[in-house]
């Protein structure tokens, strides 16, 4: 398994706290619940989240129907975050 923490090279939930100009700057996000490849970490609130100095990585990823995961983590190079259905997905997502 690749061990490095895949980064989020682009996200488009501008409204999300940890968001500036389309980077996430949280620490690690979470993704995926049983349904799919959801941003768990997404938060909208009246602060700005993380630090704009790093670039997000996916900590940990609970999609185990995409063909990236292994031992539910994310083992793609990289990753993009999008809005589906009102909610923040991973764009990486590719079904096994
Ligand atoms: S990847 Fe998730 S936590 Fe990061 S900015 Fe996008 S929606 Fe927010
Ligand atoms: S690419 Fe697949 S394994 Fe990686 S974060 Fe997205 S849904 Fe999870």
């Amino acid at each position: 398994m690749n061990m490095s923490m895949p980064k989020i090279s682009n996200c488009e939930v501008t409204d999300c706290s940890y968001n500036s100009n389309k980077k996430c700057h949280a620490m690690a996000i979470t993704i995926g619940d049983s349904s799919c490849a959801m941003c768990d970490t997404f938060a909208r609130m009246n602060k700005k989240g993380g630090n704009p100095a790093i670039i997000a990585g996916v900590g940990a990823c609970k999609s185990d129907n995409c063909k990236f995961n292994d031992a539910l983590e994310c083992t793609a190079s990289n990753v993009i975050v999008g809005m589906h259905s009102n909610h923040a997905d991973c764009k990486t997502f590719a079904a096994r």
